[in-house]
């Protein structure tokens, strides 16, 4: 039995992860979602809130389960018996980042294996912040996440207007 983790921010999860994690629930027999509990300070989304989006948008793949995890992404991997991770990869500009962090974990935890899903293409250019932004801004965001994520992103950004990117954080780190 092979379980990989497939962790991230997820501020919220969008049809990019989805297609990566539908891809790599494939590949092995089960595929833990890793939610990074991180500070609310810095996300759109508390944790319990992207967690609840991201387990009712992977609910129609049976061997997927959502948990969230604080701390070190290698050690949470050896804690849950994952001996995969899996990443995606959308362009050259994740290959560096990616690249730094799956050689750092692979010295952190040499018994794990890092693999890299290629985006499909249609999914490319969309990260979390730009689902967001657009999203704020007014714009058709209903190709791009699942409804309930949508509405989430409505009701966060209900009453906000075109400055609402002051008051509620909408860039993760990298994106
Ligand atoms: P993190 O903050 O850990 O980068 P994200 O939620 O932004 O978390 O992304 C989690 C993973 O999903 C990362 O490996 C990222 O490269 C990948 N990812 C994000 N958007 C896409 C996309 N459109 N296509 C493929 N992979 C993606």
């Amino acid at each position: 039995m092979v379980r990989a983790l497939y962790p991230g921010t997820f501020d919220p999860i969008h049809n990019g992860h989805i297609d990566i994690a539908a891809r790599a629930a494939r590949l092995f027999d089960e595929l833990v979602i890793g939610i990074y509990d991180s500070s609310p300070k810095s996300l759109t989304f508390d944790t319990q809130t992207r967690l609840a989006l991201a387990r009712e948008s992977l609910s129609h793949i049976p061997n997927v389960r959502v948990e969230p995890y604080q701390g070190l992404t290698v050690t949470y991997a050896k804690d849950i018996g994952a001996t995969v991770m899996v990443r995606g990869l959308r362009a050259i500009s994740d290959f560096e980042f990616e690249f730094q962090m799956a050689l750092t974990n692979k010295k952190l935890a040499p018994e794990v294996e890092f693999i890299s899903l290629m985006t499909s293409l249609k999914y490319a250019y969309l990260s979390s912040s730009i689902l967001k932004e657009v999203a704020m801004l007014g714009g058709d965001v209903d190709s791009l996440a699942p409804a309930p994520v949508i509405a989430a992103l409505r009701a966060r950004f209900a009453g906000l207007g075109p400055d609402g990117a002051g008051s509620v954080p909408i860039r993760t780190s990298r994106d």
